[in-house]
C-alpha cells in the first residue's frame, strides 16, 4: 500500500491493535452501529457543537479547528485517555501534514468526560516516532492478510470484536 493512503485513523487504530489497524485500511467495516463508536460521536457533538466545526482534507478529518492569533489548533475529542497514545499520535500525524503544506500548528486531545486537554507538538521525539510508526505500519499493510488477533484490553470495545472473536 502506497505512502499517500495513510490516514490518521490507521496511526491511531495501529496504536491500538495492529490488527484492527489492517482490517480497517482494507476497508474491512466493523458493525457502524457499535454503541461506541455511537457514544464517541455524540461524545463530540455535545461538548463542542456550537464552538467548533470538523475539519476534513485527504488523509485527515479533525474534530476541531480553531484559530489563536497567528495559530493554528487543532483538536482531537476522546471519550476517555485510554488511547491516548493513539490520540497523540493521530493528531502529530495531522500536524505533520499540515507542516508540509507550510502551515503550522499545534494540537490537543481533549477528553470532555475527564476535563483533560493534553497538548501535542512537532517535536523531535515525536517526529521519530511518527517516522518508526510509518515504517511499520508500511510494513504491516504489505501483508495480505491481517495480524492474528491478540487479546487486548481494547478488545471489549471494540468494533471488530465479534469479528475477531466469535
Ligand atoms: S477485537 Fe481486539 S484483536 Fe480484534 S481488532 Fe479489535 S482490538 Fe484488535
Amino acid at each position: 500500500m502506497e505512502k499517500s493512503h495513510l490516514t490518521g485513523s490507521v496511526f491511531y487504530n495501529y496504536v491500538i491493535c495492529p490488527r484492527k489497524a489492517w482490517l480497517m485500511q482494507y476497508q474491512i467495516n466493523p458493525d457502524t452501529e457499535h454503541d461506541l463508536l455511537s457514544l464517541g460521536r455524540l461524545n463530540s457533538k455535545e461538548h463542542y457543537e456550537r464552538a467548533e466545526k470538523e475539519a476534513v482534507m485527504p488523509g485527515i478529518r479533525v474534530d476541531i479547528v480553531r484559530r489563536e492569533g497567528d495559530e493554528l489548533v487543532l483538536g482531537e475529542v476522546k471519550k476517555s485517555s485510554s488511547g491516548l497514545e493513539a490520540s497523540t499520535l493521530q493528531l502529530a500525524y495531522y500536524l505533520q501534514r499540515l507542516e508540509e503544506e507550510g502551515v503550522e500548528a499545534r494540537g490537543e486531545v481533549l477528553v470532555p468526560k475527564e476535563r483533560k486537554k493534553v497538548p501535542v507538538k512537532l517535536d523531535e521525539e515525536t517526529r521519530e516516532r511518527l517516522s518508526s510508526s510509518r515504517s511499520e505500519i508500511e510494513e504491516l499493510l504489505e501483508n495480505s492478510n491481517p495480524p492474528q488477533a491478540k487479546w487486548l484490553k481494547f478488545c471489549p470495545n471494540c468494533a471488530y470484536a465479534e469479528f475477531c472473536w466469535s
